[in-house]
């Protein structure tokens, strides 16, 4: 199975090989700044799955005071990886990357301390966190 992923403005394309291990939103307040929403949805992958095709030279990562890498394109701005992509062992990779749209569930929601007066979680049986999952 690949997953194709690609930014908004096309320069970025990446592929995934392997299924996610789990997928999360997170809706903190780093992903509600990156996102232009109520944060990101995320799919859990082995760093080694995530394969750049083009636009290597578009990806920037920004590293916060606290908290992991987010990659995105500098083109577009398109957010495209967390959890400290391409060093860490594990990577988030965003489904609104992602070209097909992802037909599995989110198995949770995290940092719902940070939900915005102007979020409503869904009724979705997804495990929620306080703060990070586990
Ligand atoms: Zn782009
Ligand atoms: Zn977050």
């Amino acid at each position: 199975m690949t997953m194709r992923g690609t930014c908004l403005c096309g320069g970025v394309r990446f592929e995934v090989t392997q299924p996610f291990e789990r997928v999360a939103a997170c809706h903190c307040e780093s992903c509600k700044k990156l996102s232009g929403g109520g944060g990101t949805v995320s799919g859990r992958v082995r760093t080694e799955a995530i394969r750049l095709v083009a636009g290597a030279d578009l990806v920037k990562s920004f590293q916060p005071e606290e908290g992991s890498a987010k990659t995105f394109c500098s083109e577009c701005g398109s957010n495209l990886f967390g959890a400290g992509w391409p060093a860490s062992e594990y990577t988030s990779v965003r489904l609104s990357a992602l070209e097909e749209p992802y037909e599995g569930r989110i198995e949770s929601h995290t940092f719902v301390r940070s939900l915005a007066p102007w979020e409503t979680l869904p009724d979705d049986g997804a495990e929620r966190f306080e703060i990070r999952g586990s």
